[in-house]
């Protein structure tokens, strides 16, 4: 089950972790989090379950991402021993218990939403932190958050709306957040509240890709074709419009691979979407996150270069004022240099990578 998300990306970071592992400094390359926002029920879970490539998510048709959960990857050795037991989570409130089937982390984000928001409908904004080892996985961080509601039902505040939304800005706002804007085909989007709040925190549009859902279930004569191509709200990033497993799946247990291969059905059986495959499905959504992910390595490695530059520095002036060097000295400056031509030859691969490949970026 090979997750699509980082596919490409893992081996460029794995590299760079490696040599700056060698240097012996910590890992230098923080990528940005990601967050999903939107109104209840279009999608998020859906999505964010989609590109993990994994089943564990609460997902439902009325509220069920009650808490922000704060989902870290984390990419273990592979095991190549066939037990499969190189996946497993592990909570933050429950240290050292470790979740190899994935069905039982949902029921566990379940009880613990209970727990801290009731059992009726409660929304709070106490984290549950899960943390996700696999081989198949970039260290990235995930946030599913709560969707905007209107109307308060249950044990819900009259205030919910604002509250809700106070808790998704304190994640969005962040400028190293990026921000999946999800909104159902068969809603308008010129209300979406996805759409809106993400325009609140990221007003240049500079970390906001817009994913549209449902493309099953709109309204028969219409398509989102003008929706993906920006013609209805442009929007910097662009557009993936995917179609997710529905209620009926859900309680049929249908798997993620299933569900994928149905969506790449639902594509390639509309013509009306085929001069736009590369705005289609959610592996084209991985692939867009991967481009953008590159782009901010490739943002900060100037400064990477800087900082070995400058350590590079203050061992030559430590070497002249002792007039001798130490062999541990010695072999981290010749280390440095060799970081320093890596990735300067990073760079030039990273320009020709990113350049001319995504036309909106
Ligand atoms: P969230 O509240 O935004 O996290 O939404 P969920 O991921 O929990 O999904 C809400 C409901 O919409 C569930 O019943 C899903 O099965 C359904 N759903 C989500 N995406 C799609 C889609 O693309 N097509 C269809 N038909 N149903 C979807
Ligand atoms: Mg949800």
């Amino acid at each position: 089950s090979a997750a699509p998300l980082g596919s490409s990306v893992i081996p460029i970071v794995n590299k760079l972790q490696d040599i700056f592992a060698q240097l012996g400094s910590q890992s230098m390359i923080e990528l940005p989090q990601v967050a999903v926002v939107g109104s209840q029920s279009s999608g998020k879970s859906s999505v964010l379950e989609a590109l993990v490539g994994r089943d564990f998510l609460p997902r439902g048709n009325e509220i069920c991402t009650r808490r922000p959960l704060v989902l870290q990857l984390l990419q273990t050795k592979r095991k190549g021993d066939g037990t499969g037991e190189d996946e497993w989570g592990e909570f933050l409130h429950l240290p050292g218990k470790r979740f190899y089937d994935f069905s039982d982390i949902r029921s566990e984000i379940q009880a613990e939403t209970a727990k801290e928001a009731g059992g009726n409908k409660g929304v709070s904004d106490k984290q549950i932190r899960l943390k996700i080892f696999s081989p198949n996985v970039l260290d990235i961080t995930l946030v599913d958050l709560p969707g905007i509601t209107k109307v308060p039902v249950g044990d819900q505040p009259s205030d919910i709306e604002a509250r809700i939304r106070t808790m998704i800005m304190s994640y969005i706002k962040k400028p190293s957040c990026l921000i999946l804007a999800v909104t159902a085909a068969n809603s308008d989007l010129a209300n979406s509240d996805a759409l809106q709040i993400a325009g609140n925190a990221d007003p240049d549009g500079y970390r906001t890709i817009g994913i549209i859902t449902k493309l099953d279930i709109m309204d028969r004569g219409t398509d989102a074709r003008n929706l993906l191509l920006g013609k209805v709200i442009p929007l910097r990033l662009g557009y993936v419009g995917v179609v997710n497993r529905c209620q009926e799946d859900i309680i049929l247990n249908r798997s993620i691979k299933d569900a994928l291969a149905a969506e790449e059905k639902f594509f390639r059986s509309r013509p009306v979407y085929n001069g736009v495959a590369d705005r289609c499905g959610v592996p084209q959504l991985a692939k867009k996150l991967n481009q953008i992910l590159v782009q901010h390595i490739k943002s900060i490695l100037p400064g990477l270069k800087s900082r070995i530059s400058s350590a590079l520095v203050s061992v030559a002036k430590e070497h002249a004022s002792y007039g001798e060097i130490t062999e541990s000295k010695a072999c981290i400056a010749g280390q440095g240099t060799l970081i320093l031509n890596i990735l300067s030859k990073y760079s030039e691969a990273f320009s020709s990578m990113v350049e001319g490949r995504n036309e909106e970026m």
